[in-house]
């Protein structure tokens, strides 16, 4: 069998994100270097990568066009505060995406697909115990795309410069909790695995009619066995 390519979401996926979280940082960002009041529950975020947010943020207060460089500094700044936040107050897992990931390293590269910026995603790696699987880091990140699909490409490209494994889009997944990882993976001609661990149902994710749907990650390998050997 060819090598696959697994590449996971992180926020709802193998971290719990709440309907709430405190995401004060963004604001502090923002204010920093553009001078302006926002809020993150201004938008709905689930499953946007983080460039995204953010010019969507300052869209809604009227700001529009941004200076690039004044974008990459605010991406870095929230990265900075994201992993403080993170290192201080630790973050939650997925019940058992640990064992489905430990599972699937087994059997295929993994890497991860997050619109989180590299910073805060690594801190949230870190903090989950998963550092392990995801060495050598391969993947994509929030600050390097504002569309998600955007980094479908980054991640295939980085996962062949750091393997040697040129991967086929058909041996590529993404594993992910949102219809945003569903758009992202059928824009990008990649497969999907969706498992409803995060904000959105079972049923909202089955209307986007994803490869795989999951429940949770109850049973490793019986997921495993289910995408691999179909
Ligand atoms: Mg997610």
């Amino acid at each position: 069998m060819k090598k696959k390519l697994f590449l996971f979401d992180i926020d709802g996926v193998l971290m719990k994100v709440g309907l709430k979280p405190p995401m004060d940082y963004w604001k502090i960002a923002v204010q920093k270097e553009f001078g302006i009041e926002t809020s993150i529950n201004d938008i709905y975020n689930i499953g946007k990568t983080d460039k995204a947010i953010l010019i969507e943020m300052l869209a809604f207060k009227g700001v529009k066009n941004s200076d690039v460089k004044k974008l990459q500094l605010t991406l870095e700044h929230l990265g900075q505060l994201g992993a403080n936040y993170i290192e201080a107050h630790g973050v939650a897992a997925v019940l058992n995406a640990d064992k489905f990931v430990a599972a699937s390293k087994q059997i295929t590269c993994v890497g991860l697909l997050t619109g989180n910026c590299t910073r805060r995603a690594l801190a949230k790696i870190n903090a989950l115990g998963l550092s392990g699987y995801f060495s050598p880091v391969i993947g994509a990140f929030g600050e390097q795309a504002e569309k998600r699909s955007d980094l479908v490409e980054i991640a295939i490209l980085d996962a062949e410069k750091k393997t040697g494994i040129a991967f086929a889009k058909s041996d590529v997944y993404i594993i992910g909790d949102s219809v945003r990882d569903i758009w992202c993976a059928q824009e990008a001609g990649v497969k999907v695995i969706a498992v409803a661990t995060g904000p959105e149902s079972f049923e909202t994710l089955q209307k986007e009619k994803p490869d795989f749907l999951f429940e949770d990650f109850s049973n490793a390998e019986e997921m495993l066995q289910q995408v691999l050997g179909a």
